[in-house]
């Protein structure tokens, strides 16, 4: 594990730089600019992680370092931690359809969870409606909006291999804290559960997906206000 700055064949540095869900403000987006300029570097390449990355000769890494840092941006992580987050610009302001304010709700899972260590590399991703912009079906831990504070959880998928996996729906019309618990409770289960360097998805291919269900009791405590009066309306409690 260690920051996401990779030396590229040509010897030039490649360093991955982290916003919150892939937004930058203008004044960071004119400061970046600047940056790229002083640091010498060649491109700037946009990833599907929504990062950015600086390709710059070895020895202005420490001139980037300050200057992101200063901008209130962070270099990347990689390797077997949390990776950062991938969330769509889902709130009032930000996409017209998205159905919960997952911007910050994005925000607050990378806060807490980035860099933190896991068996295998292990990625987020938030989407604001079920069309899904940021691909939470495939990733490691994907949670779909489907009303105001309400989601939907999706775990074990798979993006960028050979063999993509879709992940398997395990919870409904949670609430946000809810989306934050779960995901506390399946780090441990995964963390336990898996041999060295395996992804999560082989490890319930393993041990079985049961042991990463939440229980009814969880499900019940953090069940959304939205599908709490939906569960009413139609007679089932709640
Ligand atoms: S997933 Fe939905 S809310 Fe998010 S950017 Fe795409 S269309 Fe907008």
């Amino acid at each position: 594990m260690g920051d996401a700055i990779f030396r590229q064949r040509s010897g030039v540095l490649g360093v991955g730089i982290v916003s919150k869900c892939g937004l930058l403000t203008p004044a960071q987006l004119a400061g970046l600019g600047k940056l790229a300029e002083t640091t010498g570097c060649q491109y700037c390449k946009m990833t599907t992680r929504q990062t950015l990355i600086f390709l710059i000769p070895s020895d202005r890494l420490e001139e980037l370092r300050k200057g992101v840092a200063a901008l209130g941006l962070r270099i990347g992580v990689f390797g077997e931690i949390v990776r950062n987050v991938k969330a769509c610009a889902g709130n009032k302001d930000l996409c017209q359809r998205a159905l919960s304010d997952v911007f910050n709700l994005g925000g607050e899972l990378q806060d807490r969870f980035m860099n933190r260590p896991t068996p295998r590399d292990f990625k987020i991703s938030v989407a604001g409606c079920h069309r899904g912009c940021t691909d939470p079906y495939c990733a490691d831990y994907g949670i779909v909006a489907t009303g105001e504070d309400t989601y939907n959880i999706y775990l074990g998928g798979r993006g960028g291999s050979r063999k993509p996996v879709h992940g398997t729906l395990i919870a409904e019309g949670i609430n946000g804290e809810g989306a934050v618990a779960l995901l506390e409770s399946i780090l441990k289960t995964y963390t336990e559960c898996a041999e060295p360097k395996e992804r999560i998805c082989n490890t319930i291919e393993r041990v079985g997906l049961e042991r990463f269900l939440p229980s009814e009791d969880f499900l019940a405590k953090y069940r959304s206000r939205e599908e709490s009066d939906f569960l009413s309306f139609a007679g089932l409690g709640g």
